[in-house]
């Protein structure tokens, strides 16, 4: 048993699970957090008897929340379960709802008036990304990469056959199986929960489609995406982690190799043997270690996910015409949108988002006969839109487009309404610029050149969770939080 004080930065689900599968190796875990609550982006709201989650609304790949549980000691601290259908998109001036199911019995019923041969198409569409799926969750994901090199020499072990996928957009492959508009825009979507943009993803990405349509699918949290965090807390407290709310870590105090303390923003020093930061890896690089290499110039010349614009609404009265997972896109205006949106090129007035049905699934989060809407509208980075006093007419678009859509009157049945932009994501949770997802993973972006998940200075400081190897979405973070702790196992005794 190790005996050794570990300070973890940040409370989000990296954080968290990192600390528990220290606290099962022996470490005494301490964790600060600069809000006022745990979670990070996978975070609660409440307001007027609603209780909304703030981002993250399903998850996939629940076996790494398994294997999380098993290193960890403990039972799984939350219930959850797969969803088909998985989601339906409306495109703007049609009454047409795709319901995207898994099985393709009836996906196939839902698209082959405007494709024809949809099944056979879709059936080697999933079989490529299937077989990519496979070799790149053995070959890269989970892995540690020791060096940019390292990193190299693995792909290079990747089968020949993939590279195409490496060079083309996630479109590029899209267009190359399917000839439907609608068709192409609806499986691309899944750049999105990448925080990019079908054109500017590699296809690669397109092994998200067969994780939804194939692999393990999608999850529902049974009583709400936080139960996640609840449960995790539980399982913190039992174990004796103790926890600091409203602590952002601003300094540090290293001598030689090693870091002795973190210093917050009131001047505290929290000192430990070892430290695991979960903020955001290259931000924190540049802003609390002051490293050259990450100053904001240099972070502001790299690929940054969307931002998110997100709106909280009570309502009273059951929306018709919605499902659980919902996207609401524009008309035929995809690739103009989608190239425009980042640099805030094109306008809000008639955004494409995705709303959030949370009481269909779990009625305890509204009051009876209610709805609970949570809706994501990814827009620009604050490089590109500084200034977000626009925010409540934006805000009043999207309820009046939802309204038209879905036929309720939203706003004449609103209870409740909370808005918040990407300056209220930066601040509540240090993410960098508002970027939703931060860095963007481009080819250059990933795997070894992503932030390092050992410091390149100070030997007892680790990073943890999205903004490090392999990347976004909470089964991303699970396997961050596994190969932290396996670097942490390999290299403590070299500190
Ligand atoms: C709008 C939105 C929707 C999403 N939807 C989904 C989804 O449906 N499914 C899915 O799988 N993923 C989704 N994601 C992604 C998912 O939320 C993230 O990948 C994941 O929650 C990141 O966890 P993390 O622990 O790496 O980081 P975070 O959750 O960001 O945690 C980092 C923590 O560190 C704290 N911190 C930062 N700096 C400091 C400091 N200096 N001092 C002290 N504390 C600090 C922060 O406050 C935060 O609590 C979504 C994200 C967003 C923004």
């Amino acid at each position: 048993m190790s005996g050794k004080k570990a300070l973890i930065v940040g409370t989000g689900l990296g954080g968290l699970a990192t600390a528990l599968r220290l606290s099962r190796r022996g470490y005494d875990v301490e964790m600060v957090e600069m809000y006022k609550q745990a979670g990070g982006r996978l975070n609660q709201l409440r307001s007027e008897g609603f209780t909304f989650d703030m981002a993250p609304t399903f998850f996939s790949m629940s076996y790494h929340f398994d294997e999380f549980v098993r290193d960890a000691g403990i039972e799984m601290p939350f219930s959850f379960v797969k969803i088909d259908p998985l989601y339906n998109v409306n495109f703007r001036g049609s009454d047409r709802r795709f319901i995207i199911y898994r099985d393709l019995e009836k996906l196939t019923r839902q698209f082959e008036d405007i494709e024809p041969g949809f099944r056979e198409r879709m059936e080697r569409f999933l079989d490529a990304s299937g077989k990519l799926f496979f070799d790149i969750e053995k070959g890269v994901l989970s892995k540690n990469f020791r060096s940019l090199p390292d990193f190299i020499l693995q792909m290079t072990k990747l089968p020949l056959k993939h590279l195409p996928l490496v060079l083309r957009s996630v479109w590029g492959e899209l267009s190359r199986h399917f000839t439907s508009y609608e068709v192409r825009v609806i499986f691309s979507l899944v750049s999105f929960f990448l925080g990019a943009t079908p054109f500017d993803t590699p296809a690669v990405y397109t092994i998200l489609s067969y994780t939804e349509m194939v692999h393990d699918g999608y999850h529902n949290v049974e009583g709400g995406m936080y139960r996640i965090v609840e449960g995790l807390l539980r399982e913190a407290d039992r174990a004796g982690i103790k926890i600091h709310y409203n602590v952002m870590i601003t300094d540090f105090d290293a001598s030689g190799k090693r870091n002795r303390a973190f210093i917050d923003a009131s001047g505290k020093r929290w000192e430990a043997d070892i430290f695991v930061v979960n903020a955001d890896a290259a931000m924190f690089r540049g802003r609390v270690f002051r490293r050259s290499g990450f100053s904001d110039e240099r972070l502001d010349r790299m690929q940054w996910t969307l931002a998110p614009f997100t709106m909280y609404l009570g309502v009273k009265g059951r929306v018709e015409n919605i499902h659980h997972h919902n996207y609401f896109l524009g008309e035929r205006d995809y690739e103009q949108y989608s190239r425009g949106i980042f640099r805030n090129r094109v306008s809000l007035e008639k955004p494409y988002y995705y709303v959030n049905a949370n009481a269909i699934f779990n009625p305890e989060s509204a009051p009876e006969g209610c709805e609970n809407l949570f809706i994501l509208v990814p827009v620009p980075d604050l490089r590109f839109k500084p200034d977000w006093s626009d925010r409540e007419q934006i805000a009043d678009a999207v309820i009046k487009d939802l309204s038209q859509r879905t036929g309720h009157n939203i706003e004449a049945n609103l209870l409740t309404r909370v808005v918040l932009d990407p300056v209220a994501w930066q601040n509540m949770f240090g993410l960098y610029r508002g970027s939703g997802l931060g860095l963007g993973h481009k080819m250059t972006q990933v795997g070894g050149f992503r932030p390092s998940n050992r410091d390149e200075r100070y030997s007892n400081v680790w990073y943890t969770g999205a903004s490090t190897v392999p990347g976004t979405g909470l089964p991303m973070v699970m396997i961050s939080s596994k190969l932290t702790v396996q670097r942490i196992d390999d290299e403590i005794d070299s500190i």
